[in-house]
């Protein structure tokens, strides 16, 4: 518990209404989209790193934890201060400048992704990473995470635009990481190695990323089959035909038949449709589009449609981004993976994930990142139900095997946290989680950031 001095040190060096231990702002900072809350002892709002800089100098002095938090969309439990402690949020840190002359944007932590795509994209720029959360998540938390998102076929993870980043370490020091120029290689590359650090070896303050042109011209489509291993095979002959989409996306028949219910469009008796767009030029667009409907010809599409206006984009991208919710209604509970596997092993995972479906009797929705070889897996479990959470737990790490066994990794944009933990060993060796563990030891030696997260320390 935070003692009544540490809570009015606090409230000194943020201002008093930028603090609270109500139970309702606990309450709200208690979760992320795991389901699976924590409360911590009090809430901060700081504005600055300077702020951060005295709030982990004390937290050091006194020995409690800080949990970073953004917008708390995370799938792993990141954000979730499960020893209690201070829970930091980065909200009111939301600065967004652009530098149209040198292709750059300097951002807050706290600042919304899809408001810095926004922003760039009035000055016919492009932030490329969209994680399907974009409209609320936090480029701090997309940082931290090292979010990727349906663009990531063709554009990368958030990791290829970071170019430098202002942290303020644990211990409470403020470092400038990183370049503001397109290049440089001074040092060891601390920009990479504290993106996709889930917030354990430091708190980000601010960013520079890199922005590049706008494509001119972009063409959604969709192909729909009978089977979803036609599906799968058709991602793989897209990519293996050296065509490089924007965006191919996966929908199985379980995902379609949720938001199917929601009445946004309807996809009758299919094993699962491709969300496929292209863009570049104005020219090069159209001859993308015939060659890749060609490809789903061949593997037996039996519906193939290129998006005549925006309404009808809108109307298949509607779709994409209700499922994630809509899950809920084939079960309470949703174990929720990303793995991922090389492109060319999309046939293979398909058809193992419906033999763990059958034999362990769970219902399991696949979507997702196909073209990346990132499959959001859900297993849909009943959480109440002990043997069914059994039976999903048997699942995912039977998943887990497939996926190692197909020459993949356990997760491709959601991290480690909280819910992935137990079974880092199955895809980690021991020298390298050590090194890990020593990495974490050095930037935090009193392990106040974050406890708790990544790593399971066994007696
Ligand atoms: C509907 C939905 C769709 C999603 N789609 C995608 C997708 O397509 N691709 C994808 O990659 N993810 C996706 N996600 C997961 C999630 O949105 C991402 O992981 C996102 O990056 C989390 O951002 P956030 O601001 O919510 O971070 P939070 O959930 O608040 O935090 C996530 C982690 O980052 C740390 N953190 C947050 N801010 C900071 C900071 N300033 N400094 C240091 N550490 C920090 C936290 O401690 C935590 O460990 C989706 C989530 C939802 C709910």
């Amino acid at each position: 518990m935070l003692s009544p001095s540490i809570k009015s040190e606090l409230k000194r060096i943020v201002g008093k209404e930028n603090f609270s231990s109500l139970s309702e702002d606990l309450l709200c900072y208690s979760f992320d989209a795991t389901n699976n809350p924590s409360k911590a002892d009090a809430v901060i709002f700081p504005s600055t790193a300077e702020e951060i800089s005295l709030i982990l100098k004390m937290a050091n002095a006194e020995d409690f934890s800080v949990v970073p938090r953004g917008a708390g969309t995370g799938f792993t439990g990141g954000a979730v201060p499960i020893e209690g402690g201070l829970l930091l949020s980065t909200e009111r840190m939301k600065d967004i400048n652009i530098d149209e002359e040198n292709l750059l944007a300097t951002v807050g932590a706290g600042a919304i992704t899809g408001d810095i795509q926004d922003m760039a994209d009035a000055l016919g720029l492009f932030y490329p990473p969209d994680p399907t959360s974009a409209k609320f998540s936090t480029i701090g938390g997309n940082i931290a995470e090292c979010a990727g998102g349906p663009r990531a076929v063709k554009y990368g993870t958030t990791r290829d635009y970071v170019l430098g980043l202002e942290v303020v370490l644990p211990t409470g020091e403020i470092i400038v990481t990183g370049v503001k120029t397109l290049k440089g290689v001074v040092g060891y590359d601390l920009t990479r190695l504290v993106t996709g650090s889930e917030g354990t070896l430091a708190i980000i303050t601010r960013a520079y990323l890199r922005l590049i042109p706008a494509p001119m011209a972009r063409r959604t489509m969709y192909a729909a089959f009978a089977e979803l291993t036609e599906a799968a095979l058709a991602v793989s002959s897209i990519i293996g035909s050296r065509i490089v989409p924007s965006t191919l996306e996966l929908i199985d028949e379980s995902s379609l038949k949720c938001v199917e219910e929601q009445g946004v469009l309807k996809f009758p008796e299919l094993g699962g449709i491709l969300l496929i767009e292209v863009d570049g030029d104005e020219g090069s667009v159209d001859e993308k589009a015939a060659r890749i409907k060609d490809i789903c010809v061949e593997c037996n599409s039996v519906e193939f449609r290129v998006a005549e206006d925006k309404w009808e984009v809108k109307d298949l991208w509607k779709v994409r981004k209700a499922i994630s919710p809509a899950l809920y209604r084939i079960r309470p509970k949703k174990i929720n993976e990303d793995i991922v596997v090389p492109r060319s092993k999309m046939v293979e995972l398909i058809r193992g994930v419906k033999d763990i479906s059958t034999e362990r009797d769970v219902v399991i929705a696949c979507f997702g990142h196909a073209g990346d070889g990132n499959i959001h897996v859900n297993i849909m479990i009943d959480g109440d139900d002990a043997k069914e959470r059994e039976r999903g737990e048997e699942a995912t790490k039977d998943l887990f095997k497939l996926t190692l066994s197909l020459g993949g990794t356990i997760s491709g944009e959601h991290g480690i946290g909280t819910s992935k933990a137990p079974y880092l060993e199955m895809e980690l060796d021991r020298n390298s989680i050590e090194l890990m563990k020593r990495l974490k030891d050095s930037f935090d030696p009193k392990g106040i950031l974050n406890p708790g997260k990544i790593f399971i320390d066994k007696e």
